[in-house]
């Protein structure tokens, strides 16, 4: 029998609980679904919820015998990066469509360095991506390729994010009574809610400025029946997508130095904040059990940075 490919044998992530004063206080217990651990290697941007989200994506581009991989994101898309190094890794030709002008940074550098050919469109032609007429012009100059929406969002990308509520049911032994993550595009949320089970509540933190977040993950839903109650709290994003705050910051350092946990300022800062917001606020009933997904993003900061 044929090894299955890298992308389909991601062992589980590691379910790990924290302590502090601040939990203890609120008699609440949280733990964290290590997704930021899943890579194939150390280091690789293959990794975190991009791991999830791409897995049976790459399995159908494979299936339907496509050697190239087409995808969008804005110039520090992990999205983008990470679409990269799996195409590296897994014999694919690799072409990512950005947002804006021409311009040069680490996450596009490594996109280029794994092979990624990249081109960017200007604002108003981004937003019309998906047109079928615009896609078939791309695919008549780029050659023919499988084609995944920005930030990787689409039915098998949901599947894959779904399988994180069976891992943390069997860790945990059962339903965690909140399943709280960061959304961007909202894809991994509606992974979750897709599985999650009537016992469990979703929580959303959108790390985007805005009142679209709810209705983007119920269009991502499409028609799939949702067991689970869901929320999505907007007043958590620091000023907008990739903006920070002085809070968020220390939020972090601090974070990072008592539970030894990386994260960073875009999404898992954000909603390990939004959390010890609320959970200094007794949003949380005593004996509550939080499962966060830490969907990772840690994988270009250099070791023992903080
Ligand atoms: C891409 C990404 C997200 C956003 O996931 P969505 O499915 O788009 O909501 C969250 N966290 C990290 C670390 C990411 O790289």
């Amino acid at each position: 029998m044929r090894p299955e490919p890298g992308y389909l044998s991601l062992p589980p992530s590691p379910l790990e609980p924290l302590s502090d004063a601040h939990l203890e206080r609120a008699g609440v217990e949280l733990w964290v679904k290590r997704d930021d651990l899943l890579a194939p290697a150390p280091g690789d941007p293959f990794c975190g919820n991009k791991c999830r989200k791409l897995k049976y994506n790459l399995a159908a581009a494979r299936e339907q015998g496509y050697e190239r991989l087409l995808s969008f994101g804005g110039a520090y898309s992990n999205h983008i990066a990470a679409l990269a190094a799996a195409g590296r890794r897994y014999g694919f030709e690799t072409i990512g469509l950005i947002r804006g002008e021409a311009v040069d940074n680490p996450v596009l550098a490594r996109a280029r360095h794994d092979g990624m050919y990249l081109h960017f469109i200007d604002r108003a032609t981004y937003r019309r991506k998906a047109e079928p007429a615009l896609l078939a012009r791309w695919q008549e100059e780029m050659g023919p390729a499988y084609i995944l929406p920005e930030g990787g969002s689409n039915d098998a990308a949901l599947a894959g994010c779904a399988e994180i509520v069976g891992e943390v049911e069997k860790q945990l032994g059962r339903p965690a009574d909140y399943l709280a993550v960061a959304c961007g595009t909202g894809g991994t949320l509606a992974g979750l809610l897709r599985a999650a089970q009537r016992a469990s509540r979703l929580l959303g933190v959108s790390v985007l400025k805005g009142h679209f977040m709810r209705g983007a993950v119920t269009d991502l839903l499409s028609d799939s029946a949702v067991a689970a109650e869901w929320e999505v709290w907007e007043d958590a994003h620091h000023g907008g997508y990739a903006r920070s705050s002085p809070e968020l910051e220390r939020f972090i350092a601090a974070f990072e130095r008592q539970h030894g946990l990386p994260l960073e300022p875009i999404y898992s800062g954000k909603l390990f904040y939004a959390l010890y917001q609320r959970l200094q606020a007794n949003y949380f009933r005593p004996g509550t059990r939080i499962v966060a997904i830490h969907t990772g993003g840690v994988y270009n900061r250099p070791r023992g940075a903080s």
